[in-house]
């Protein structure tokens, strides 16, 4: 359903503002989506770039471990899913 249109030439802004979307997302579903929060908090909006990087390499594993935070030694269950809905967020961006 993409209405980006192949071209030579990428409209760098069109890309750039894709891309925020994406972040914005992947920022919501790490932070936690509930009921009428549309907005990650300030802590996961920066790690959004993080986290699109890994996503982008499809390691659930490695995702699930980044968005747990460096004071778990293991991703938990919730982080893998979050993880998952992610690479699921991004591969449907890419398309
Ligand atoms: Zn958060
Ligand atoms: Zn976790």
């Amino acid at each position: 359903m993409s209405t980006l249109a192949v071209v030579p030439d990428v409209d760098t802004s069109a890309a750039e503002a894709e891309i925020a979307d994406l972040k914005q997302r992947i920022a919501l579903i790490a932070c936690g989506t509930r009921p009428g929060k549309t907005q990650a908090c300030a802590q996961h909006q920066k790690e959004a770039d993080k986290l699109l990087r890994i996503g982008s390499t499809g390691a659930v594993d490695a995702l699930a471990a980044a968005i747990c935070g460096s004071e778990h030694r293991r991703s938990c269950p919730p982080c893998v899913a979050k993880a998952v809905a992610i690479i699921g967020v991004y591969n449907e961006g890419a398309e």
